[in-house]
């Protein structure tokens, strides 16, 4: 790699300042020597962001930065780690320092919030920009919330509200008309999501099971019943909804945003019976919304349910990459 870029790498990555002491050896040497705590699961997640697919190419550099960290904290949040480290992968068209400044000004703010090092990655040249993060964090043996545990009877809960994320990049397309004075909620919800991470420490113990919501709720939830092996019923009138969404869609339209549109970062999480007075009493801390949207059923897939009771059914599941 030329001269100029390990300069860059220097003056960018490795300048900043956080230092934990379980980093014995940080950016500059081959490979990054780091200490896990004894006992502990290392849960490691990865994202990559391509300009152009998962962003568009002249997007606000902060805003990438804080996406690019946040998508992969959101993982682990899901999981019911404890973030500790991470590592980027880099590849730019041109070494573009003004760009270099404020991606890192996003993606430091939003790793130091949490704790996170930087602890090593790669910097390439290549013809899109391409971001790929991959983020560390901790979980004790047994405590991790994965997806296979959601039970017969457990209820169905999500933080925040759903929908907006794709809302957002609907109105981006040109798709869909939003009021002035919602553009910018909608604009923070798409481009500078929050991880819930306390909400993911909160519900080790708690959740049955969990996952983070990035391909819209109906397919997310779909991977819960998928590894439990069982269903689900929806309320589907009863999905929390921003005043944005609910204002610029109507009933069905806005039903099926929350339902089916992706990058929101929320969690989707069951509790079994036992744990709802519990959750609602931790839940009533949050500063995001914590709602109860449906249970799980023996009977394998998602119903949806209106507030009359009637059925309803989706003409398409969630967004699929490759559908
Ligand atoms: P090598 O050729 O041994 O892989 P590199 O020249 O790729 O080394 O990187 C030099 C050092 O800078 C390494 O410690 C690497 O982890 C770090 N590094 C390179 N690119 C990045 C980046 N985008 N973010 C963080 N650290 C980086
Ligand atoms: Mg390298």
């Amino acid at each position: 790699m030329p001269v100029s870029e390990f300069s860059l790498i220097d003056r960018y990555f490795a300048a900043h300042g956080l230092r934990r002491p379980d980093v014995a050896l940080g950016i500059g040497d081959d490979c990054a020597l780091l200490i896990p705590p004894a006992g502990c699961c290392l849960a490691v997640t990865l994202d990559t962001l391509v300009a152009d697919v998962h962003f568009f190419a002249a997007a606000d550099p902060e805003g990438l930065g804080h996406k690019a960290l946040a998508v992969n904290l959101s993982d682990l949040a899901a999981m019911g780690a404890t973030p500790a480290w991470a590592t980027l992968a880099l590849t730019l068209p041109r070494a573009d320092e003004d760009w270099l400044g404020r991606f890192c000004q996003g993606l430091f703010a939003l790793a130091d919030r949490y704790g996170v090092q930087l602890v090593g990655g790669d910097t390439t040249h290549g013809p899109v920009i391409t971001i790929t993060i991959q983020a560390h964090g901790f979980v004790p043996p047994g405590l991790a919330l994965r997806r296979d545990g959601a039970r017969p009877g457990d209820g169905v809960y999500v933080t925040g509200t759903l929908g907006d994320a794709g809302l957002a990049l609907a109105a981006a397309f040109g798709k869909v008309g939003i009021a002035a004075e919602h553009e910018s909620y909608l604009r923070r919800r798409l481009e500078r999501p929050e991880p819930r991470i306390a909400q993911g420490l909160a519900l080790r113990g708690i959740a049955s099971a969990a996952i983070d919501l990035s391909d819209g709720l109906a397919q997310d939830l779909g991977h819960i019943l998928e590894c439990s092996g069982y269903g689900a019923r929806l309320e589907v009138d009863g999905l929390p909804r921003s005043p944005a969404l609910t204002a610029t869609l109507d009933r069905d339209a806005a039903m099926m945003t929350a339902l089916t549109s992706g990058d929101d970062y929320e969690l989707c999480f069951t509790v079994p019976p036992a744990g709802a007075a519990q959750l609602e009493a931790i839940a009533a801390t949050w500063e995001c919304r914590c709602a109860r949207i449906g249970v799980i059923e023996a009977e394998p897939g998602l119903r949806l349910v209106r507030a009359d009771g009637s059925a309803c059914h989706l003409e398409r599941l969630g967004y699929d990459h490759f559908g």
